[in-house]
């Protein structure tokens, strides 16, 4: 179920029986000399919007921008600043919480985006009474890691990886053209965050340690089924009153 398709009196009634919804946010960013600049939105949108139809939960439009200072070293990059991504957290999630949403579950295909996500969460919960927020970023998980190990072992690398390219070429099939021979792996030395004219010296393509010629399909397929699984279970603890206290974040201290 998607905002998007919906006319407000359905909301309406949506609220009247739930008070979640699904926020799926990305980046649009360079993925390396063949990933998709919308990779990491793509895919946060469309693991939200299956999982969202699984568990019954209605699933915002995607926020396509986040934050992305460290990629602006090569073209079709789009940033925000940090304090943009807070604020405009702080709007979508207050203009829903107008209408009667506390329970926002963020979908996130960039962990460029995570440390400013959770401070936007500690800056809304002190200015809106009530709000749940939950953060999931779709391989942040044990059983995600083992499949994509099983995929690509250690070609998977940091970026552009093999793993979210194949999700891309499941969910927009021929967009992606294939790399025609296996890229080199290096390991440049380096300190983080880079700055954009560092990252383009130190990863020249934009990959970071990854493999993405290994990329298809299929491997994207089943990641995304997993994914879609694991977010759809997850929604229903969200929506049923919160997560197991051994599940929670380990650094939540
Ligand atoms: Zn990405």
């Amino acid at each position: 179920m998607q905002l998007a398709h919906l006319a407000w009196p359905e909301v309406e009634r949506y609220l009247a029986s739930s008070d979640a919804v699904v926020i799926p946010i990305g980046s649009t960013e360079q993925h390396g000399p063949n990933g998709l600049c919308g990779t990491d939105f793509l895919t946060a949108d469309g693991i939200a919007r299956a999982a969202g139809d699984a568990a019954g939960v209605l699933v915002a439009p995607p926020l396509p921008y986040g934050m992305a200072t460290h990629h602006m070293g090569f073209a079709g990059t789009v940033t925000l600043r940090p304090s943009t991504l807070m604020a405009m957290v702080h709007d979508v999630v207050g203009s829903l919480h107008r209408h009667g949403f506390r329970g926002f579950y963020f979908m996130n295909g960039h962990g460029g985006n995570i440390a400013t996500l959770h401070a936007a969460f500690s800056e809304v919960h002190h200015a809106l009474a009530g709000c749940r927020f939950r953060l999931t970023s779709w391989w942040q998980n044990a059983e995600v890691r083992k499949l994509e190990k099983e995929l690509f072992g250690e070609k998977n690398g940091r970026h552009a990886t093999p793993s979210e390219i194949s999700v891309t070429m499941h969910l927009a099939p021929g967009a992606v053209e294939p790399l025609g021979a296996p890229a080199v792996i290096e390991h440049p030395r380096h300190d983080w965050p880079l700055s954009a004219e560092d990252f383009r010296k130190t990863f020249p393509d934009g990959r970071m340690e990854s493999d993405p010629s290994l990329a298809d399909a299929g491997a994207g397929k089943r990641l995304f089924d997993l994914c879609v699984k694991l977010v759809a279970e997850d929604l229903w603890s969200f929506t049923s009153g919160g997560r197991a206290a051994d599940a929670q974040d380990r650094d939540a201290h």
